[in-house]
């Protein structure tokens, strides 16, 4: 394979939206993927919280197989047994009562955005249109979903937003509480831990607070779980770790266990503003990408959720690794945060270089929010990968500081 024309090729055909890594990823399995050239690496990105179960588990590429020679899209116009199957188990596991499917975090949250605006209209009263959503929160690239974002950089250049979204800081009870205004907020939109913003995980009873506000004034919590559920933080859904339930839900990134596949959850009060013709998606939720999420889903919930009090413990492990770094390096680190297998180091300066040098180490890792290091590493992570992985974290950050 010609790695060079594959790296000219790509930024001569493909749209320069990404800064691209000079890695040409060819196979994976669990937590490692190899390069074209057969470099390996330990993967703690995986494919940003989609990888849940690793590369290429066994119970997802046979789930994909016998699916793809069996029956790989019909129509929504006809119902499948893999997509009901995979809508029961979602509801049986979660507060939700019906299940829409999409293709992508984003569109869920349009779903979402859509449903909580025709609900209110219906049940509600016209004027209620508004949503409140979160300062530094992230909900994907669409139109609705990026109004609905909480940070000018992913809006620049694309303004007119759409109206009738307001932001409030995270993790401010008091600021929500202002700024709903039962005359016209119809919800309100938040991830349980910030992600994409830096890792930001909010005080024990925030979402309780949240939970009663949105009660007592008779507006809709929707949350924003496309990054946190699905078992990355200890529990199947985050939601779960709060004492609360929300009235709608969305899913993504590790629903599919790698395959494109988003869903929106609500309970059967709120679902019932949506009637046919209201909403579709063509792909959503077809026989190949339900039978991938099946298997992803059966998998973390086999043997009593073990998969999940699996990604609990090295949560626990991941994190108390962190915090020895962080120790011996007050000097570069300023935090450790995070739930289960989403945990972010946030250092005194940019991590980009940090990311480059573990790189050429043999680890692939995230930066985001500029200055925070986050960790991703699907569930099925071992202490062994997790020692391999911060080794380098380490003795990069000690290298370089
Ligand atoms: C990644 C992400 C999205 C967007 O998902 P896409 O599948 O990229 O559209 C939305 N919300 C959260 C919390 C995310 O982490």
């Amino acid at each position: 394979m010609d790695v060079k024309k594959i790296l000219e090729d790509s930024s001569k055909y493909l749209m320069n939206t990404y800064t691209r890594f000079p890695l040409v990823l060819r196979k994976g399995r669990g937590v490692r993927v190899w390069t074209a050239d057969d470099r390996e690496f330990i993967d703690f990105v995986g494919g940003i919280a989609v990888n849940v179960l690793g590369h290429c588990h066994r119970n997802v590429v046979t789930a994909i197989q016998k699916q793809a020679q069996r029956l790989v899209h019909v129509s929504n116009l006809y119902h499948t047994e893999v997509q009901v199957k995979l809508a029961r188990i979602l509801v049986e596991h979660s507060f939700a009562q019906k299940v829409f499917f999409c293709n992508s975090g984003a569109e869920a949250n349009e779903g979402a955005i859509k449903l909580a605006r025709r609900y209110s209209k219906e049940k509600v009263g016209a004027g209620r249109y508004e949503i409140i959503a979160a300062l530094n929160s992230f909900h994907g690239r669409t139109f609705g979903s990026l109004s609905a974002t909480g940070q000018k950089k992913f809006q620049a250049g694309f303004e007119p937003m759409l109206e009738g979204f307001s932001f409030v800081p995270f993790d401010d009870i008091g600021a929500l509480k202002q700024a709903i205004d039962p005359r016209k907020t119809c919800a309100v939109l938040l991830e349980p831990i910030q992600a994409e913003g830096g890792v930001k995980v909010p005080s024990p009873d925030y979402f309780k607070q949240v939970r009663e506000l949105c009660d007592n004034t008779g507006v809709l919590l929707m949350l924003d779980e496309v990054q946190t559920g699905m078992g990355r933080t200890g529990e199947l859904f985050a939601y779960k770790h709060f004492g609360i339930k929300p009235d709608i839900m969305t899913l993504a990134k590790g629903l599919g266990g790698g395959v494109p596949i988003g869903a929106l959850l609500a309970t059967a009060d709120v679902a019932e503003a949506f009637v046919p013709g209201t909403h579709a998606s063509t792909f959503g939720g077809n026989p190949l990408v339900c039978a991938a999420a099946v298997a992803t889903l059966q998998t973390l919930l086999e043997d009593n959720q073990y998969m999940i009090e699996h990604c609990r413990r090295m949560g626990e492990y991941l994190r108390a690794r962190l915090n020895a770094i962080k120790e011996k390096m007050p000097e570069v680190i300023v935090d450790i945060r995070g739930m289960g297998l989403l945990q972010g180091m946030e250092l005194r300066r940019p991590c980009a270089p940090i990311v480059k040098a573990c790189m050429e180490r043999g680890l692939l890792i995230n930066c985001t929010a500029e200055n925070v290091l986050r960790f991703l590493p699907a569930l099925i992570v071992k202490e062994d990968d997790i020692d391999a992985a911060l080794d380098i974290v380490a003795d990069v950050l000690e290298r370089l500081s």
